[in-house]
């Protein structure tokens, strides 16, 4: 997904990374550089602007004019920040041992949220851990069988929601189920729509409520560019979002949203979807990525 983007910056950075003094131009150059790269691969403005303007603002308290390593040490501070704008750290939903834990899926129809549900499944039975599936949509039932035929691939119980159900009823149902078959992480998969909808945001807001889960992801399609990261917001404000999972980094979109997601949103990025497979879900590494987009 990146390759436009690293191809780029790489070009860009090879002409100082051998210098051993640079100007004040020639910083400055550089960075107008970068900016209109990042900017061509869709990485939204304020997020570009704010990316050059710290390193600028580092690479002159260095006073790279007059170091021996001039160019390495800017190309350092790209990475440096590079791996900031993804989130520094890496980061995962809590999964406390032995406590209650149940994460919402939450996101657009189409971006990825079902099949996510079932590489989480996946990837956490792996762990050892014991789950339960919920299949939440309450007026498609579609949505509900594919999540059926997923969690029986990973081999783990599904609770299929019926049309309509009213969220204290899908609430004790998952109790009774639970009882009978004690989880570790329960992972709801929730109704997603084409556009963000007051009706369904009132549903979800509800089964969040009667549900209380410890995580929200939501799950956004990195191919959508910008336009992704305007939907993180409306779900924030009535489902409060604790993570991200970027899905379809294997596509070949410029990037510009998944660079941008963590800066825009304000929340971390937990999983990076890279296939359509079960297995094709990865932590979120922001070092690695910045590795990858540098070469
Ligand atoms: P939902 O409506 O949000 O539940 O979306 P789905 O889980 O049904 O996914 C929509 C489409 O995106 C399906 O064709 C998935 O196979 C595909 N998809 C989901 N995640 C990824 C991913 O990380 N990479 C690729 N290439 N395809 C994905």
């Amino acid at each position: 997904m990146f390759e436009t983007l690293g191809n780029k910056l790489q070009d860009i950075l090879e002409k100082v990374g051998h210098e051993k003094a640079l100007t004040e131009d020639q910083v400055k150059a550089t960075m107008r550089e970068i900016r209109m790269a990042l900017l061509e691969a869709d990485v939204n403005f304020g997020v570009a602007k704010d990316f050059v303007a710290k390193v600028s603002a580092q690479a002159v308290g260095q006073k790279l004019s007059g170091s021996l390593d001039a160019g390495q040490t800017v190309i350092k501070l790209v990475h440096d920040e590079l791996v900031e704008m993804l989130g520094g750290d890496k980061a995962e939903p809590t999964l406390v041992e032995g406590g209650r834990n149940v994460w919402f899926m939450v996101g657009l129809q189409g971006a990825g949220k079902t099949t996510s549900t079932g590489k989480l499944a996946s990837l956490y039975k792996k762990q050892g851990k014991r789950i339960l599936l919920v299949a939440a949509d309450t007026q498609r039932p579609a949505a509900r069988d594919q999540l059926e035929v997923l969690a029986r691939q990973v081999g783990v119980p599904v609770l299929k929601v019926e049309d309509g159900e009213a969220p204290s009823s899908i609430r004790s149902r998952i109790d009774a189920q639970l009882a009978q078959q004690p989880a570790d992480l329960v992972i709801v998969d929730t109704a997603g729509r084409l556009q963000i909808d007051e009706a369904l945001m009132g549903e979800l807001a509800a089964l969040s409520g009667e549900l209380k889960p410890t995580e929200t992801l939501l799950v956004v399609d990195a191919m959508t560019g910008q336009e992704a990261l305007n939907v993180a917001r409306a779900f924030d404000e009535r489902v409060r979002v604790s993570g991200l999972i970027m899905t379809k980094l294997d596509g070949d979109a410029r990037g510009g949203a998944a660079l941008s997601a963590r800066s825009v949103t304000g929340k971390p990025i937990y999983f990076a979807g890279v296939s359509e497979k079960l297995s094709g879900l990865e932590p979120f590494y922001p070092d690695r990525i910045a590795g990858r987009i540098l070469g």
